[in-house]
């Protein structure tokens, strides 16, 4: 699929009750899987070569994905990370 040159695609999903939000960025996704793997709550799939969200409400925000993806292509955002963010 053909895509526009210099947009970065940011698939965005969030739970009614705002616990957590993931994002993951299309464009710097190389489909790796390691995030599905790594995931304890198999919260993400792979869908088309592209890591995706599937199951959003029993994510922990444990970070997992975040911290092994080797692209820096998912973002998990908890509540506490948006009032304190961890450097
Ligand atoms: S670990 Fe990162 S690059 Fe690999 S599939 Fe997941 S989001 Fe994509
Ligand atoms: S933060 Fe943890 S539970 Fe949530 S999708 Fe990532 S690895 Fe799975």
């Amino acid at each position: 699929m053909h895509k526009a040159s210099g947009v970065v695609e940011i698939m965005r999903a969030s739970p009614v009750n705002k616990i957590v939000e993931i994002e993951i960025n299309e464009k710097w996704c190389k489909g790796c899987e390691i995030c599905v793997d790594v995931c304890p709550h198999d919260v993400l799939v792979m869908e088309n070569g592209i890591a995706k969200v599937k199951d959003l409400e029993s994510c922990t925000a444990c970070n997992r994905c975040e911290l092994q993806c080797p692209d820096f292509a998912i973002v998990v955002i908890s509540p506490k990370q948006e009032t304190q963010p961890v450097s």
